[in-house]
């Protein structure tokens, strides 16, 4: 537990926007926010939207020079979702309490399902004078899978599609027959479009599904839509397809799924249905309790919890 007494946050989950039944553009800026050392943009969540399918949080890492940001943060617990790593520069060593150590570099996937409960590490390995760029994203695990034992996957190679000049890379879900190795437990879609030449392109989309887009880098137009980096667009659901042009060396996120309709609250690095287990997950990491084991390998140390909240 803390030492130094402090008033207990105040918490106040709000009700997030309801998915759109029709295609919207609705444009919400990232915000900045420091993790690791390292300045971000947050995409997600938003307080205008806080999830996107089963998509819970969209960090746009970098790019940034790591000679001045290392991006280490060590040993943190998670529970109640999966982490998604994709870098378009730089590498990131991996350790995990179920044994891990993975390093991950451009075109590689990092996919951890925390489950019921796990804590990994993250070091930067960029190597000096190389530029940091990439983003991790969460995905809330449905109700009957978010207990579920942790696991960790590392995919070396994804399949790709090309449509007119843009190479699409899937990481989460299918397209057009192209099937990310990644385990999903909600209907879900993941892609990186990287434009390689001017000609317009036309994704196929699943009317059913939510989508958003987020340009990492470069400048595109989506849906008509002209777009700069670290803006999420929410395209709501409707779509049978997302037209996509933009200046070579441009690249994208696309994420989306079937709206997840579970009330999911987040808060630190844990997704829940209802506050009281967030703080007994606070309690367990602060105590170092079973749930959480040490990451395999890792000497630098465990991030404090945050003093515990209190619900209104
Ligand atoms: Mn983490």
């Amino acid at each position: 537990m803390s030492k130094t007494p402090r008033p207990p946050m105040k918490l106040k989950f709000r009700i997030p926007a309801p998915p759109s039944d029709g295609p919207v553009i609705e444009q919400l800026p990232a915000h900045k926010a420091l993790v690791g050392g390292g300045a971000v943009h947050r995409a997600l969540p938003q307080s205008k939207r806080r999830l996107i399918g089963g998509w819970c949080f969209f960090d746009h890492m970098g790019p940034m020079s790591i000679s001045a940001e290392a991006m280490d943060v060590p040993a943190h617990p998670h529970i109640g979702l999966q982490t998604v790593t994709w870098l378009l520069s730089g590498a990131i060593r991996h350790k995990d309490s179920v044994g891990s150590d993975q390093l991950i570099q451009p075109g590689q996937l990092n996919w951890m399902t925390a489950g019921r409960g796990i804590a990994h590490s993250e070091e930067g390995e960029t190597p000096a004078g190389q530029i940091m760029h990439g983003v991790q994203m969460w995905v809330a695990l449905p109700d009957a899978h978010r207990h579920r034992e942790p696991a960790f996957e590392h995919h070396p190679a994804l399949p790709q599609r090309t449509f007119g000049g843009l190479r699409v890379t899937v990481l989460a879900g299918e397209l057009d027959g192209a099937r990310s190795p990644a385990s999903t437990y909600s209907p879900l879609f993941g892609a990186e479009l990287s434009v390689e030449a001017e000609t317009p392109a036309r994704l196929p989309l699943r009317p059913d599904f939510e989508y958003g887009v987020v340009v990492l880098q470069g400048g595109a137009r989506i849906a008509e839509t002209p777009l700069e980096p670290n803006v999420l667009v929410y395209l709501g659901r409707g779509r049978g397809a997302l037209d996509v042009s933009g200046r070579p060396g441009t690249r994208i996120m696309l994420i989306g799924g079937a709206p997840l309709e579970e009330p999911v609250l987040l808060w630190w690095n844990y997704v829940f249905r209802d506050p009281e287990e967030a703080l007994a997950a606070r309690d367990d990491w602060a105590e170092h309790r079973a749930r959480f084991p040490d990451v395999v390998g890792y000497a630098g140390g465990r991030l404090p919890a945050p003093p515990p909240f209190r619900v209104r």
